[in-house]
């Protein structure tokens, strides 16, 4: 079965082109995102793969089942950037990659929130410098502080453990609860309350019309005064025009964020020689209590054989008509 990749990072080529040595697909890589002209690069193949910000839009559905495509294959949790009604109307068959290295992401979290806290960006600089001076460094111990978890699915649970491991107490808030999260200590609350406790506020849930813009005015107005938001699950689940006033304000008190509302058309390139026209992310860019990471939470070397090897199974799965275990429906 001939595949072909859009958003393919060279990256992405190493890891795939290592463990296609066992499934013997033939792959076309493509760097550029899948948008209804970009459909035009395939050649003869039935598959698809793609990324977090490849738009995969009714308009292009249509165009992909004209050139005989038949699954869309994302090397990726999150599925909110394909629409599956579209998919399902033209018969095409759409996999995922629920879990990789759930851990990956989680530790960056926690990379964040210490990076924050402890200002190591800022050391980081003075000492290149000479500047010595610990003026502006002071962060607070992690230890009895409360941290407050959005989502305890398989991302949310590692980074709620990891927590634990530091002496905190964790305060959730998850649509269904967890056994072995309550056994282990997480605390579940409504949101409101898990909101108002929290001295760190991190968000572990998926992005769907639910959760579209969960910290917004309303939201922020019910947290701590200088409470820490960290976002490493999808750039819409924060109203950035919302968050930006509340650093202003000193409400927040420190953002960090791996994802962005409008990422697509920043992320994963090199723009240094360009002009931003972005406002709303060079206002956060100028905020000395705001970390902007270009979603690499799941960068690690063990995240990366895990999406190839499970997004190569999904696709020898449907060329074998074998059931898919990781097939993303409407209803899911
Ligand atoms: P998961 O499906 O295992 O867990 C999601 C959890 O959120 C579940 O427990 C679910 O019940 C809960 N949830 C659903 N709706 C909710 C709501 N309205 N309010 C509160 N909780 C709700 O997913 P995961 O693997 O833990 O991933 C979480 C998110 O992380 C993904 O959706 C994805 O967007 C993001 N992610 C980011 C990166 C990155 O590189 N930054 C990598 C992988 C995943």
């Amino acid at each position: 079965m001939k595949l072909t990749f859009f958003s393919a990072q060279p990256y992405d080529k190493v890891f795939f082109e290592e463990h296609n040595k066992q499934f013997g697909f033939n792959i076309d890589f493509f760097e550029v995102a899948l948008t209804e002209k970009s459909v035009n690069l395939i050649q003869h193949s039935e598959a698809i793969c793609v990324f977090v910000n490849d738009r995969v839009t009714q308009p292009v559905v249509e165009l992909l089942a004209a050139k005989g495509i038949k699954i869309i294959a994302l090397r990726c949790a999150g599925f909110n950037n394909v629409d599956l009604r579209a998919a399902a109307h033209a018969n095409m068959r759409v996999v995922r990659v629920p879990a990789y290295s759930p851990h990956a992401v989680a530790e960056h979290a926690v990379a964040m929130i210490m990076t924050l806290n402890r200002k190591t960006h800022k050391a980081y600089n003075r000492i290149r410098e000479q500047n010595f001076s610990l003026n502006g460094l002071m962060g607070f111990d992690l230890f009895e502080k409360t941290i407050g978890v959005v989502g305890t699915g398989n991302i949310g649970q590692v980074f709620c453990r990891l927590m634990l491991g530091f002496g905190c107490h964790v305060l959730a808030y998850d649509v269904k609860e967890d056994k072995g999260m309550l056994e282990a200590g997480v605390i579940y609350l409504p949101l409101e309350e898990v909101l108002s406790k929290a001295d760190v506020l991190s968000l572990h849930c998926p992005l769907n019309e639910k959760t579209r813009y969960l910290i917004g005015d309303s939201t922020i107005k019910r947290m701590k005064k200088g409470a820490m938001l960290i976002n490493t699950s999808r750039g819409g689940l924060i109203n950035t025009i919302s968050v930006i006033k509340a650093l202003k304000s000193g409400k927040l008190g420190a953002l960090g964020i791996d994802v962005y509302e409008q990422e697509e058309s920043l992320f994963f390139r090199d723009l240094s020689e360009h002009i931003i026209e972005d406002d709303t992310i060079t206002r956060l860019m100028s905020f000395h209590n705001v970390l902007i990471t270009a979603h690499q939470g799941f960068f690690t070397q063990e995240a990366m054989d895990q999406i190839a090897e499970t997004t190569l199974s999904n696709l020898k799965a449907f060329d074998s008509g074998e059931p898919l275990a990781n097939e993303v429906k409407i209803s899911s």
